[in-house]
């Protein structure tokens, strides 16, 4: 039998979420390769054997998965989200490029996932209906002044921004820089959104202002989305609606 790759994303967290094609790929799988809490989330059966690893090991975990599926094993690698999103699916790739010439040749599919900023900004309204850009606050893969290069550009283009990876107990210093960056380009009122843990039981979801806004209110759970100029809140009973209408003129 042949064997084939695929690296899928679960989405958010929510079963709902997960793509009939990501669960059908599962349900063909003999072999499931990703981060422990992503495999921990793919239910055990007979047959199905699960291959968790630790964060920091992605090209280890990439080149295992490629050579299962030479062996002609159905693999699947899990991320949340989207695996094309900061995750595993240029892993996966780079170690394809790096690899034997007959790697190649293999089947290798990626399969789209609901990425956290998606199911943060339906959440919250539709803080990402205008243009947009999606920064990954964490320096473990590229150099913290290339980040703080980013998102100077992004407030001068008037971007709405979403941040992953916005904060970590190993470098808590990193976000509270980015609010002062930001809250000094913006200014205190342009509205920010924290998204806890979207789609889960833990999900937690706070709009507040630049000048409110505190580090301590991010973690790596959180999503958090900046509005452009133009982001809006509509105060009703309950959550508030955070939206960025269609139009924009030129005086931005
Ligand atoms: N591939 C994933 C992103 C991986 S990076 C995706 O497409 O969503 C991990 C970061 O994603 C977290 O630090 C957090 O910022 C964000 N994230 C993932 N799941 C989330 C959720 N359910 N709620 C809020 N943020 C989430």
């Amino acid at each position: 039998m042949s064997g084939w790759l695929a690296i899928a994303g679960l989405g958010p967290g929510d079963d709902a979420l997960v793509t009939p094609e990501v669960t059908a790929a599962l349900a063909e799988a003999t072999d499931v390769v990703g981060y422990i809490p992503y495999v921990a989330r793919v239910a055990p059966r007979d047959g199905l054997r699960l291959h968790p690893s630790d964060n920091r090991v992605e090209l280890d975990r990439a080149s295992l998965a490629l050579r299962l599926a030479e062996e002609g094993r159905r693999v699947v690698v899990v991320s949340s989200g989207d695996p094309g999103v900061f995750a595993m699916a240029s892993a996966v790739f780079e170690a394809l490029e790096a690899g034997p010439p007959d790697w190649r040749a293999l089947d290798v599919r990626v399969l789209p996932g609901i990425t956290a900023m998606l199911a943060a900004s339906a959440r919250a309204g539709a803080p990402l209906g205008h243009d947009f850009c999606a920064i990954n606050l964490s320096d473990n893969l590229k150099p913290w002044a290339l980040i703080e290069k980013r998102l100077r550009l992004a407030v001068d283009a008037d971007f709405a921004m979403a941040f992953y990876n916005p904060r970590s107990k190993a470098r808590p210093e990193g976000f509270a820089r980015v609010l002062e960056i930001l809250r000094d380009a913006c200014g205190a009122d342009r509205p920010i959104l924290f998204a806890r843990a979207v789609s889960t039981p833990d999900e937690a979801l706070r709009i507040v202002t630049l000048g409110e806004a505190r580090p301590e209110m991010a973690d790596m759970r959180t999503l958090v989305i900046l509005g452009s100029s133009q982001t809006r809140v509509i105060a009703r009973p309950g959550q508030p609606i955070l939206y960025t209408p269609r139009f924009a003129g030129d005086g931005v």
